[in-house]
């Protein structure tokens, strides 16, 4: 996919005293393991570090956007309710992750997967007291989002996350009514996890050098959400599509990213070496094009119907090259 008249990196919003860099808050250079913190969009009631500038976020945003945050936040008023008191029984967690999986489709997620919540997937300063994590993608309109950095397509994020939250909310109630715990972890928002460490635990892709998460159904192009729940099931498994083998050749994002906030080489962060995204150079950006997402657009794997096909070529040749 080509980028159309991308605007140039200059900004209507300026810090008269500019916030801590977000790099520093993200742990870039860091050696020592650390869970990650909040910096930008969070749903909890901490004044974040560059609140200013996501409030200016929020303030710009058109209508068409924010019909749909609307909705979403008015539908996670659900995210969580009462447990019906007659406990389903599980003696089989083989049966019953068939089971969950095929509901989690049932309800509209386009991939799911199943995890224990890994310690990288919890905010600083927050404990999770549920067992696994249901992890679900939905994929957005490619026809809207080839509009990106242009309002079309933060519409249509929008329309996705609305749309993945509803899908979570459903799955969740679905088991609190067999008398399980569950509670709906709808995006962008939500407030103790981090939904791409979650994604890729529940093996449904893996970090690509763009910073987002890839997966072999939709590439990029799709938002995530997340039930947490104490119903007994068996888990997924990180897997190996064959991303680290591309994006070590590839600099499509890196080329196309307009503030240049794409690294090409990984960078420790957090006491791990890992793909990142200069956070200081792409969120003024990000804000000034409403959620900007080339980086995910230009990315081959994002290609519809390319991922199967893509994933099958860089494995096999890695394996001939053994
Ligand atoms: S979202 Fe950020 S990293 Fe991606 S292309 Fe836009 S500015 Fe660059
Ligand atoms: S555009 Fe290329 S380098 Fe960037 S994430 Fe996709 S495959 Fe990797």
């Amino acid at each position: 996919m080509k980028v159309k008249n991308a605007p140039s990196p200059t900004y209507a919003f300026g810090y008269k005293n500019p916030p801590r860099s977000g790099n520093e808050i993200n742990g870039l250079g860091e050696t020592v393991k650390r869970r990650a913190r909040h910096v930008f969009h969070s749903a909890g009631l901490d004044v974040l570090e560059w609140q200013a500038l996501d409030d200016f976020f929020s303030f710009i945003n058109l209508w068409g956007v924010f019909r749909h945050v609307l909705g979403n936040v008015w539908q996670l008023r659900r995210e969580n309710g009462p447990v019906n008191p007659i406990h389903a029984e599980v003696h089989d967690p083989t049966q019953m992750t068939e089971t969950i999986k095929a509901e989690a489709i049932k309800c509209g997620a386009g991939i799911v997967g199943i995890t224990r919540i890994p310690d990288d997937a919890v905010y600083e300063g927050y404990t999770i007291d549920y067992e696994y994590a249901i992890v679900i993608g939905l994929p957005m309109k490619r026809e809207e989002m080839e509009h990106v950095p242009h309002p079309r397509a933060a519409v249509e994020v929008m329309r996705a996350y609305k749309e993945i939250s509803h899908v979570a909310i459903e799955l969740a109630e679905h088991i609190r009514q067999m008398g399980w715990r569950a509670k709906a972890y709808g995006n962008p928002n939500s407030l103790e996890i981090l939904h791409i460490p979650l994604a890729v635990s529940a093996g449904l892709g893996q970090l690509g050098k763009h910073g987002s998460m890839i997966s072999k159904e939709y590439g990029s192009n799709f938002r995530l959400a997340a039930v947490l729940t104490d119903l007994p099931m068996t888990t997924d498994s990180p897997v190996d599509i064959g991303v680290e083998d591309l994006c070590a050749s590839c600099m499509r994002c890196v080329k196309n990213c307009p503030p240049d906030a794409i690294f090409n080489e990984k960078q420790m962060v957090r006491g791990e070496e890992k793909w990142y995204v200069d956070f200081d150079k792409c969120v003024p950006y990000f804000t000034k094009t409403y959620g900007c997402g080339i980086c995910i657009e230009v990315c081959p794997w994002s290609e519809p119907d390319n991922g199967h096909w893509l994933s099958e070529t860089l494995l096999n040749r890695r394996n001939q090259s053994f």
